[in-house]
């Protein structure tokens, strides 16, 4: 089988104090995502898709929060070090296709910006990285804007 696909979710609890990043671009909001690294939920979910592709478990076995070596970690470092893994096994990433679920800020004017960013880092073009927002019709936690969730597929292939 030379196609593999796999599937990512997070969620972050929103607190005053912390800025908000997702897929590697901060954005200007009021509260920003709580978490050991620098809480992107975006690009988490993103790499627990692209480990999923393999059975590569999840990301909280490779940078566990125990470990302070991710302590306020880069995002878009770990992900590197997720597409690594799949790369030196002969893989490669065909299409990403992600939903962030966010009650505020509109998140509309910075998705070109986050797609440029991911597809530079995992060294894809644009077109192969959709990145999509929605809110949560004010329900649940996400809706009362107590944190923000995303979602991930991603589909690989065998390069050769
Ligand atoms: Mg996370």
């Amino acid at each position: 089988m030379n196609i593999r696909i796999g599937n990512g979710y997070d969620i972050h609890r929103l607190v005053v104090g912390r800025p908000l990043i997702l897929g590697g671009v901060e954005i200007v909001h009021e509260l920003g995502l709580l978490g050991h690294s620098d809480a992107d939920v975006l690009t988490h979910a993103i790499m627990d898709a692209i480990l999923g592709a393999l059975s590569l478990g999840d990301i909280g076995h490779y940078f566990p929060p125990s470990d302070p070596q991710w302590a306020g970690a880069d995002s878009l470092v770990l992900l590197t070090k997720v597409h690594q893994l799949i790369r030196e096994r002969g893989w490669q990433i065909n299409n990403i296709d992600s939903v962030i679920v966010a009650e505020r800020p509109k998140l509309k004017s910075y998705i070109q910006t986050i797609r440029d960013r991911l597809s530079s880092v995992l060294e894809l073009e644009p077109s192969q990285v959709s990145i999509k927002a929605t809110t949560n019709e004010k329900l649940g936690p996400v809706g009362r804007e107590e944190g923000i969730s995303a979602y991930a597929v991603v589909l690989i292939r065998y390069h050769n």
